[in-house]
């Protein structure tokens, strides 16, 4: 399925996930987002000229990346050197496309 950021800068193309995640933590519940989990090759991202800009905080272990134009948070992406790397694509940003699919919700607020 493809999946953009509201003006279309970030596309991301990738199939549909097994399920989404729903994460109570300060920074998701913040995006309010729905996170689908892939290998960090897998998903096809393109970036046109209004490119992208990066959150982190911490450790710095996770980045979160957001179209400089419009500014919805597409995905987030293991930094580098981190164990286990993956991307997760936040299908909150086309909740119809996942409404079929099942919700894991993750206590992240107390886990993290
Ligand atoms: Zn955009």
């Amino acid at each position: 399925m493809k999946i953009s950021c509201h003006c279309a800068n970030i596309s991301i193309d990738a199939e549909t996930p097994e399920n989404v995640t729903d994460c109570n933590c300060s920074i998701c519940s913040r995006y309010h987002a729905l996170w689908g989990y892939y290998p960090p090759d897998i998903p096809q991202i393109s970036t046109g000229s209004h490119g992208t800009e990066c959150y982190t905080w911490g450790d710095a272990e996770l980045e979160f990346v957001r179209c400089t134009k419009c500014g919805c948070v597409t995905h987030y992406r293991t930094a580098v050197g981190q164990p286990d790397p993956l991307i997760a694509v936040n299908f909150g940003m086309a909740r119809e496309l996942v409404a079929d699919i099942p919700v894991i919700y993750y206590n992240g607020a107390e886990l993290l």
